[in-house]
C-alpha cells in the first residue's frame, strides 16, 4: 500500500450531530477496499456548519478540498474520485485551497467576506495535536513572552487597542493595569460558559483550536505576572471540554504549561472545570462562585474580581475568544492587530447565526463590518429583525441593519456587536415571540437572589403574554432594570423595549388590535 494522504473529518458537535462518526466509519472502511494508505483525522468545525459532514481531502502536490454535506454512502466515490482517478469528483465540493481546479462560485461567497484570524487553524489542523499547532506557528507567542517583560506584553496589548469580545467590550490593557493595583498571587480565568442562544464561537475554537486558547490564557498570565489558569467551560460543551483537557495534557507534556514553563522557573498552573449548567454561571462573579464549589450566584462589587476574584486572589477574567486574540497579536504586533477592524474596536469577531439564515454557521469579519453585510454571508439578507446577544441584546431592524458591527456604535443598547450572537427572524416571523423566549429563558435563568429581577421577569412574561399596555409594561421594564443587581435583571427587558420600539402593531393591547379589526 502506497501513502496516499489524509482525510479530515468535520467533527465538532455540528458535525456529530449530523453523522460525522458514521462517516469517519466510512472512510476507514473506503481506505482499506480501495487500498488506500489514509491517515483519517477529527477536525473541528470551519464555521460551515450548516454543510456538516464535512469532509476535506489531500494529498502531496495537490489542492486540499472540502466535500459537504457528505453522508457515507458518498465516501467511497469521493476517495476513487480524488486518490485514484485524480480527477476529483466535483459534486459536493464547496471549496478548495491551493490552484488547479475550477473556482467553485460558493467558495468566493462564503470566504471573500471573511478575515479568518482566530478561526484560521479551525477545521484545518487536528485540534488537539501539539505538533499541528506549532507547525503554523504555535506557542512561538509564548515562548518570546516569556524572554519579555509582562509591562512589555501589558503596553502591546494596550496600544492593540483589544477590547474584550464577550459584549462588554471592555479594553483589555485597561482590566490588566487594574489587576497590576492588587498585590498577587493572581489568577487569569477563561470564561467558556457560553450561553447565550445561537451564539458559538467560543466553541468553534475550543473543538477546533484548543492550543490556541491554552497559549492565549498563557499569555494573559505572563502580562499580569499570574501563575494560575481557570478555565470554566459550560456544561454542554463536553467536546470543547474534551479537546481542550487533551490539548492541556500535551502542552503539560511538553514543558510549556505547568510547575516550571520551559525551564524558566515560571509557574503556570492550569485548572480545567466543567460548568454548573446554569446560564448566570457565565456572569464574572458567579462563574468565580461556581469554580469555588459554591453556588453560582453573581456577588455586589466591589471588590471587583481584579481586587479580590477567585478563592479571594486578585483574578482577570477574560472571554475564550479575548485569549484566542493573543498569540498572534503578541507576535506581529499592535500595528498588525490595527490593520483591521475600526480605530475604536480593532480586530475581527466571530459571529454565529441562528433563526431564519440559509447558511447557519459562524463567521470571522474585521469589526466595523456592516450587520446587512454579515447577514448576506449567513444568507439572511431578507431579515425582518435581528435579536443582538439573546436574551440580554437589542433587537435591531430597518436601517439599524445597516449600521457597522464595532464596539462605538450604539452603545445605549450595548453596541452592534454583543456576544457575536445572531438570532434572525425573517418575513412572517413573529417578533413577538421571538422576545417572549427571551423573556422567558432570562426569567427561567433569574438566580432568585434579587427580588426586582426573580418576580419582575414573572410578571413581565404574563403582562406581555396577555397583551397589557404599553405604559404598564414599560414601567415594570424599567424597574427590573434599574433595580436588578447583575447583568441578566438590568439587561432582560432590553429585546423587549427594543423590539416594542421597531414592531409596536406586534405588541398592540387585545383591545387596540380588535377595533382595528372590526
Ligand atoms: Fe440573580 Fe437576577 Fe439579581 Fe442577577 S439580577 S443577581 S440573576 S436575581
Amino acid at each position: 500500500m502506497s501513502y496516499a494522504g489524509r482525510a479530515l473529518v468535520g467533527m465538532g458537535s455540528c458535525g456529530m450531530a449530523a453523522g460525522a462518526e458514521r462517516v469517519d466509519e466510512a472512510v476507514r472502511r473506503g481506505a482499506v477496499t480501495l487500498g488506500l494508505q489514509l491517515e483519517v483525522e477529527a477536525v473541528g468545525c470551519l464555521g460551515e456548519c450548516h454543510r456538516e459532514v464535512v469532509l476535506a481531502l489531500e494529498r502531496p502536490g495537490f489542492p486540499r478540498l472540502y466535500y459537504g454535506p457528505v453522508d457515507p454512502e458518498a465516501v467511497r466515490k469521493l476517495l476513487e474520485g480524488y486518490f485514484l482517478h485524480r480527477r476529483p469528483y466535483l459534486m459536493g465540493v464547496f471549496a478548495r485551497e491551493g490552484e488547479g481546479l475550477p473556482q467553485v462560485p460558493e467558495l468566493a461567497a462564503v470566504l471573500a467576506g471573511q478575515s479568518r484570524r482566530l478561526l484560521a487553524n479551525a477545521g484545518r489542523i487536528v485540534p488537539a495535536s501539539l505538533e499541528e499547532y506549532q507547525a503554523v506557528g504555535g506557542y512561538r507567542a509564548l515562548r518570546a513572552a516569556l524572554r519579555s517583560e509582562s509591562g512589555e506584553l501589558r503596553r502591546e496589548v494596550a496600544a492593540a487597542g483589544l477590547r474584550g469580545r464577550s459584549g462588554s467590550a471592555f479594553p483589555t490593557g485597561t482590566k490588566w493595569e487594574a489587576a497590576m493595583l492588587t498585590p498577587g498571587p493572581r489568577v487569569v480565568a477563561v470564561n467558556a460558559d457560553e450561553g447565550n442562544p445561537g451564539t458559538f464561537g467560543n466553541r468553534l475554537l475550543l473543538e477546533g483550536d484548543p492550543h490556541r486558547v491554552l497559549e492565549g490564557a498563557a499569555l494573559a498570565a505572563l502580562a499580569v505576572e499570574a501563575d494560575a489558569i481557570l478555565i470554566y467551560v459550560r456544561h454542554e460543551y463536553p467536546l470543547g471540554r474534551s479537546r481542550l483537557e487533551e490539548a492541556l495534557a500535551a502542552a503539560q507534556g511538553a514543558g510549556l504549561l505547568g510547575p516550571d514553563v520551559l525551564g524558566t522557573g515560571r509557574r503556570l498552573a492550569v485548572r480545567v472545570t466543567g460548568g454548573a449548567g446554569a446560564f448566570i454561571c457565565g456572569e464574572e462573579t458567579a462563574l468565580l462562585s461556581s469554580a469555588e464549589g459554591r453556588r453560582g450566584r453573581p456577588r455586589l462589587r466591589p471588590p471587583y474580581p481584579a481586587q479580590r476574584g477567585y478563592l479571594g486572589r486578585p483574578t482577570v477574567v477574560h472571554n475564550v475568544e479575548t485569549v484566542a486574540n493573543l498569540p498572534e497579536l503578541i507576535l506581529r504586533g499592535a500595528a498588525w492587530f490595527r490593520s483591521v477592524g475600526t480605530d475604536q474596536s480593532p480586530g475581527t469577531k466571530i459571529f454565529s447565526f441562528a433563526g431564519r439564515v440559509a447558511r447557519g454557521g459562524a463567521v470571522e469579519v474585521p469589526l466595523g463590518t456592516p450587520l446587512r453585510r454579515i447577514l448576506a454571508l449567513a444568507g439572511a439578507e431578507g431579515a425582518r429583525a435581528v435579536a443582538l446577544g439573546s436574551p440580554l441584546g437589542p433587537v435591531l431592524a430597518g436601517a439599524e441593519l445597516e449600521l457597522p458591527a464595532a464596539f462605538e456604535v450604539r452603545p445605549e443598547l450595548g453596541t452592534t456587536v454583543g456576544s457575536g450572537g445572531l438570532l434572525v427572524a425573517g418575513e412572517g416571523d413573529s417578533v413577538r415571540e421571538l422576545v417572549l423566549e427571551s423573556l422567558r429563558m432570562s426569567r427561567d435563568e433569574s438566580c432568585g437572589h434579587c427580588v426586582p429581577c426573580r418576580e419582575g421577569l414573572v410578571r413581565l412574561v404574563e403582562l406581555v403574554e396577555r397583551r397589557h399596555g404599553e405604559a404598564r409594561i414599560r414601567a415594570l421594564a424599567d424597574l427590573v432594570r434599574a433595580a436588578s443587581m447583575c447583568g441578566l435583571g438590568q439587561g432582560a427587558p432590553l429585546p423587549l423595549l427594543t423590539a416594542w420600539e421597531r414592531f409596536p402593531e406586534e405588541f398592540a393591547p387585545l383591545a387596540t388590535r380588535r377595533r382595528e379589526h372590526a
